[in-house]
C-alpha cells in the first residue's frame, strides 16, 4: 500500500532526474548533482564585454547581457531545453532561473527593477500552456528577489521560426512583433529581459528597442543558453 501511494505521488513529483533520467536524492531537487556539476555554464557572468553583450554594439544600448549555458546539438542542454518547450517540463525554466539568478546575485548583478520574460503569441503560449521563457524568468525573480511582469508587453505576430533565415531575414520576421501594452509599468526602470535561447539576438533586439521607445530606462539581457 505504501509503495504503490509513493508511486502515485510519483506522478506528480517526479523523482528522476531531467537531465539523465537518473533517481534523485533527498536535497536534490529536478536535476542530480552530477548534472548539475556538469552543466556547461558559459562564465561569462564574470566577464563585463562578453560575447552576447558585443552582439548587441550598434544595434541597441544595453546594460549588461548574458547567457547562462552553451547550447550544443546532443549536448544536455539541447535535452533540458526540449524538456522545457515540448515535453510539458516547465520546472526546469524554474529550476535553471533559480541556479543562474543565485549566480547573478553572488556576482553583484541584482540592480533591476523589473524582469520581464520574452512574451510568446498568445496561440503559441495556448498550444504549449505557458510561456518558457517567463519560467525561466520566474526563477530569476525568486533568487534575485525582483519583480516579474508577463503582461506589459505582448507578442503581436505568430513569426515563423527562425531557424532556417539569416541575420537579415530574421530581423525583418520580428521587427514589428511586440507592442508594449502597459508603458507605466516600464517607465523608467531598468529591465532585464528574459529569453531562452540566443542565436543572433533579433527577437531580443526587437522587443528591447520596443521598451526602449515605450520609456524604460535601462535594458538588460538574460538568457538561459547560446547557441553557437
Ligand atoms: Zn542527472
Amino acid at each position: 500500500m505504501l509503495e504503490a501511494f509513493s508511486d502515485f505521488a510519483s506522478l506528480f513529483f517526479p523523482e528522476y532526474c531531467l537531465g539523465c533520467s537518473g533517481g534523485l536524492i533527498k536535497g536534490e531537487e529536478i536535476l542530480c548533482t552530477n548534472c548539475l556539476v556538469k552543466l556547461p555554464r558559459t562564465g561569462y557572468i564574470d566577464i563585463e564585454e562578453n560575447p552576447i553583450k558585443e552582439k548587441f554594439i550598434g544595434r541597441l544600448p544595453i546594460k549588461n547581457a548574458w547567457a547562462f549555458l552553451r547550447f550544443r546539438k546532443e549536448g544536455i542542454v539541447q535535452h533540458l531545453l526540449h524538456q522545457l518547450k515540448y515535453n510539458d517540463q516547465p520546472e526546469i525554466g524554474i529550476r535553471l532561473g533559480k541556479l543562474f539568478g543565485k549566480e547573478m546575485k553572488d556576482n553583484g548583478f541584482s540592480q533591476f527593477d523589473l524582469i520581464v520574460p520574452l512574451p510568446l503569441h498568445a496561440s503559441r503560449k495556448k498550444n504549449r500552456g505557458y510561456n518558457q521563457s517567463e519560467k525561466f524568468a520566474e526563477g530569476l525573480s525568486a533568487s534575485l528577489e525582483i519583480p516579474l511582469n508577463a503582461d506589459c508587453c505582448v507578442r503581436l505576430k505568430n513569426t515563423q521560426t527562425q531557424t532556417r533565415k539569416n541575420r537579415s531575414e530574421r530581423w525583418e520576421n520580428v521587427e514589428f512583433a511586440f507592442h508594449v501594452k502597459q508603458r507605466s509599468v516600464i517607465e523608467n526602470k531598468h529591465i532585464l529581459l528574459v529569453d531562452d535561447v540566443m542565436t543572433t539576438g533579433a527577437t531580443l533586439e526587437a522587443c528591447g528597442r520596443q521598451l526602449m521607445n515605450s520609456g524604460c530606462k535601462e535594458l538588460s539581457f538574460a538568457c538561459i543558453a547560446e547557441a553557437q
